[in-house]
């Protein structure tokens, strides 16, 4: 089996390439636009081997997308490539619509093309599988979950980008045929998320002594999810899920951003023991505009029907990230920084 993972050089990209080159048979193709939320360190070890390639590539240019189809022939495309950060979403809704959106187009008009021309029993068992997020069904009141069912109520750029894109698979289902299956997972953390979001964030920050921002009184509530535990995931939707089903993924982890920043702090202080203990830097900022005030997800359904479950508790996957970011700061320094660019490490930018 060979699948196309676009996003690969991102931070959910790179782990679905380390879990499949880990605990499967199947080859992989890295297409990556290379944006600033990419590094080739993320790859490094993946594409080394003879099971994964690289392929520098916009979704947005469908020419290159074509090249790559004949080139690969796949068997499935897992998509992840997507700005991902729902405060740039607001600076600049843009990029987000252009990739989130415009690209998903190209990216469902060429697999189209490339799937259609298949034999047919390679038609059959062809799989797009769309990665979305649950920000797409809006905001929950202190109770309640999200089902598959629940309506799209997208509040932000970002997430409105997103579901603009399951909104467009699905069509491509009913009107075209194409076999996808699409998932909307909770906040995902863990090794190589990038320093801009909220976990990294705060470790970094806490590591350095400086403030720890918390948007409004902190009391917004998100749902972890392991990285990794994603990763399985995507492999066991790809692989087994019904075609034109979508599959809630999450963590089963509800927490705060307050809980989140005290867990870290208190983490960090059992480490690394300084004289204050790091609750005393969080400092609240102004909240974010629109700011959602819950997320939470009912997984039961790819638990039931893909026997899926999370392995990873948010104890266990915090204290699993605390470490990998003191061990890689030779990673996220230079994008702390802001030095880092794709042109300086010779990338040149993607066609
Ligand atoms: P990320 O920002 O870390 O990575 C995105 C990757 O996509 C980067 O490597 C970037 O270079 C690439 N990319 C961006 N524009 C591109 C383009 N035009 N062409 C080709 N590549 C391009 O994001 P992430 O956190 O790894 O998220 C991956 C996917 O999972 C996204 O679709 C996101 O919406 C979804 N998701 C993320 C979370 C989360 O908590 N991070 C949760 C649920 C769903």
């Amino acid at each position: 089996m060979k699948i196309i993972i676009t996003g690969a050089a991102g931070f959910i990209g790179s782990a679905v390439c380390r879990y499949v080159l880990n605990n499967t048979g199947a080859s992989i193709v890295c297409l990556d636009k290379m944006t600033y939320a990419a590094h080739p360190d993320t790859l490094r070890g993946i594409v080394d081997g003879d099971r994964a390639v690289f392929e520098h590539v916009d979704i947005c240019n469908r020419a290159e997308l074509d090249r790559v189809f004949a080139t690969h022939e796949p068997d499935a495309v897992m998509h992840l490539a997507a700005e991902s950060h729902v405060d740039r979403s607001i600076e600049g809704a843009g990029v987000f619509i252009e990739t989130n959106v415009v690209g998903t187009y190209h990216l469902l008009e060429a697999t189209r093309k490339y799937w259609s021309a298949l034999p047919d029993w390679r038609q059959g068992a062809f799989r797009f599988h769309h990665v979305s997020t649950d920000e797409v069904y809006g905001s929950l009141g202190s109770t309640g979950l999200f089902t598959e069912e629940t309506a799209y109520a997208p509040n932000s750029p970002y997430s409105a980008s997103k579901a603009s894109a399951d909104h467009l698979v699905r069509a491509w289902h009913h009107t075209h045929g194409l076999p996808v299956v699409v998932s909307n997972c909770s906040n995902n953390y863990g090794p190589f998320h990038f320093p801009e979001k909220l976990i990294p964030l705060i470790i970094i920050n806490a590591l350095e002594g400086k403030p720890l921002p918390v948007y409004g009184n902190g009391e917004n509530v998100r749902d972890w999810l392991f990285v990794e535990d994603h990763a399985s995931a995507l492999w066991r939707i790809v692989t087994a899920g019904k075609v034109g089903e979508k599959y809630n993924v999450g963590g089963n982890a509800e927490r705060s951003n307050l809980q989140v920043v005290h867990a870290i702090c208190d983490a960090l202080d059992e480490m690394l023991p300084v004289a204050k203990p790091r609750r005393e830097l969080i400092a609240y900022v102004t909240d974010r505009p629109g700011h959602d005030l819950r997320y939470a997800i009912d997984a039961s359904k790819i638990r039931r029907e893909l026997g899926w479950e999370p392995q990873v508790t948010f104890e266990t996957g915090l204290r699993r990230t605390i470490e990998w970011f003191l061990g890689n700061q030779a990673w996220w320094q230079p994008l702390r920084a802001g030095v880092y660019d794709g042109q300086r490490l010779g990338l040149g930018a993607a066609p």
